[in-house]
């Protein structure tokens, strides 16, 4: 970090700073400056702690960051991209992974013909609510455990992994048993506990969603809490930000997958359907995340859009699901072409 002293600050404000900077386990490094003093500090304690604590000490201007406050994610501590193993499949390596399903599960019927269509797609992973975080109290709020135990049934018929999400620190063993990867939704991305708790008590997989209103920052701040905790198996979900744009129902932060893989090990997926809440979007989306170098993407399908219990608008028919995966063939040879890592994998 960098504190910059005010003009004409004394000697002792700075000998001041520089013990605080010590007690709080960082180096002085270097101290720059006759009118206005400048002084770089290095160490591997709360950057953003220790800037709030100097910035109250006498005498200093500002203080800024100059790596990031993330570190276990970053790219400076790891040189290659993190492969999440689930299974026999994986989101990261040389596989784009495709995660379709309902948003709710809503009957042993639906999930059934969801998987089927899943799994006859050539996808890899069912996703499913069982529960749901709804902005009404008064939509359906998901079957609970008995949700979870059609989607493990669904998933073991047609050999597929479930996504399936966690909303509470309570939860977190018994969604656990049923599911493959965890899924922390966007509301969730800065429910710490909940981030503590599946960093700690399991090494499923977690797919952790961008909240609508979190900086890359904050979600890899996010990341790297489940991270520092215990379980290294982390996906990045990015589903849309909330903009002024009314158009649709979030704006999908494109930038996002060419940003976090600048900055994270970690891989990353698109959501178009939370990004959009419009079912014609998701194909050129779709396109879109292979094209922008996404990991995979998770999208929405039901049996009977028009009688979903909850997403309908945004939820594709098998049709239109078995269409886009055919048509993202093509792509998908150029997506594998793409990664040097993989340029000796044949298209
Ligand atoms: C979902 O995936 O069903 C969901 C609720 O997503 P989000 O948390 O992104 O809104
Ligand atoms: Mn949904």
């Amino acid at each position: 970090m960098i504190i910059s002293m005010k003009p004409g600050a004394t000697q002792a404000q700075i000998d001041r700073v520089c013990t605080r900077i010590q007690e709080m386990d960082f180096q002085v490094r270097s101290i720059q400056g006759d009118e206005r003093v400048v002084i770089a500090a290095v160490g591997l304690g709360d950057v953003m702690h220790a800037i709030g604590v100097l910035r109250s000490v006498e005498g200093v201007e500002n203080g800024v960051p100059i790596s990031a406050p993330y570190k276990l994610v970053s790219k400076q501590v790891k040189s290659g991209r993190t492969v999440v193993q689930v299974g026999g499949a994986s989101v990261g390596g040389d596989a784009f992974g495709v995660i379709a399903g309902p948003c709710s599960v809503e009957t042993e019927e639906q999930i059934m013909a969801c998987a089927a269509a899943v799994a006859g797609s050539g996808a890899q992973f069912l996703r499913g609510g069982a529960y749901k975080p709804r902005t009404s109290p008064y939509s359906f709020q998901g079957l609970e455990e008995e949700g979870l135990k059609l989607l493990r049934k669904a998933a073991d018929a047609y050999g597929l992994y479930i996504v399936t999400e966690v909303m509470t620190v309570t939860n977190v063993q018994l969604v656990a048993h049923y599911a493959d990867v965890l899924q922390i939704g966007a509301r969730n991305v800065q429910n710490f506990p909940l981030l503590k708790a599946i960093g700690s008590a399991t090494k499923c997989p977690v797919m952790l969603k961008r909240g609508q209103s979190a900086t890359i920052k904050e979600f890899l701040l996010s990341a790297e809490y489940i991270v520092t905790n215990g379980n290294p198996n982390v996906i990045l979900c990015e589903r849309g930000i909330r903009t002024f744009e009314s158009a649709t129902r979030n704006t999908l932060d494109i930038n996002a997958v060419p940003v976090l893989n600048e900055l994270t090990h970690l891989p990353v997926i698109l959501d178009p359907a939370h990004a959009t809440g419009q079912r014609s979007l998701i194909p050129p989306l779709v396109r879109a995340a292979i094209a922008v170098g996404a990991d995979g993407v998770m999208v929405e399908i039901h049996p009977d859009p028009e009688r979903a219990w909850s997403d309908g608008a945004q939820s594709m028919t098998f049709d239109q699901f078995a269409k886009t995966m055919d048509e993202i063939q093509p792509y998908l040879q150029l997506w594998r072409a793409g990664r040097p890592e993989l340029a000796c994998v044949p298209a």
